[in-house]
């Protein structure tokens, strides 16, 4: 009975997650998609999902991305296109 409730609990979660992606990416440009899909399905490298998070982060504009001026978020120094680069 309680193996049952845990798989289900586990199911549940997965859906979410599945629903939760798949809500995202229909909100973002196309432009974003594939990198996105990498990190959120753990293809691709640690950079991916700093450039998918700090794409959502701005509103998707690279721009924006290069001109973050919050020092203080830990993924600052980490975070693509500080040099205008548009394949950091
Ligand atoms: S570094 Fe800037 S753009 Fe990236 S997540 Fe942090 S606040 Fe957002």
């Amino acid at each position: 009975m309680r193996k049952q409730k845990v798989e289900r609990k586990g199911e549940k979660s997965v859906r979410n997650r599945t629903e939760q992606i798949q809500q995202r990416i229909e909100q973002m440009p196309e432009s974003q998609r594939k990198t996105y899909l990498k990190a959120s399905q753990g293809k691709g490298s640690p950079r991916n999902a700093i450039k998918a998070f700090c794409s959502e982060c701005v509103g998707y504009s690279r721009e924006e991305v290069t001109l973050c001026t919050d020092v203080g978020c830990p993924l600052y120094l980490f975070r693509p296109f500080k040099n205008g680069s548009q394949n950091q």
